[in-house]
């Protein structure tokens, strides 16, 4: 078990967890449970964008934070509303004025007509 003097400098050391109990319980002891250190967590710094994909042609939804290096790269009818871009410890969603260019480019995208398919080889003249 990890156990710290309470006294400075607050070493930091295991006992054996029957002994370590058995010392805890003596009033005025010189040792403690050190707290539990959470997770580090970055200050958030994000920036939400929208890009055209390669593969299909619709928008995606990209996010992206300076400090924790986390990505998100999201697609779909609700991309906007639904994905979360889950860094430094916290959840966030795509800023009101991203997700309404998002279903605007979205709905843009399933409503235009579809390109016309082409044969391997098929040269098309525009
Ligand atoms: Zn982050």
């Amino acid at each position: 078990m990890l156990v710290r003097l309470i006294a400075p400098p607050h070493t930091e050391f295991h006992l054996d967890r029957a002994l370590a109990t058995i010392l805890l319980a003596i009033p005025n002891t010189p040792i403690e449970v050190p707290p539990p250190v959470g997770p580090r967590l970055f200050s958030p710094d994000s920036t939400f964008s929208i890009d055209e994909s390669l593969e299909h042609g619709g928008p995606v939804l990209r996010a992206k934070c300076r400090n924790c290096k986390n990505v998100l790269c999201a697609w779909g009818p609700t991309a906007h509303i639904t994905q979360k871009f889950v860094h430094c410890g916290i959840a966030e969603s795509a800023p009101p004025e991203i997700q309404k260019l998002y279903s605007t480019l979205y709905t843009r995208y399933t409503e235009a007509p579809p390109a016309p398919k082409r044969k391997p080889g098929q040269v098309v003249v525009l």
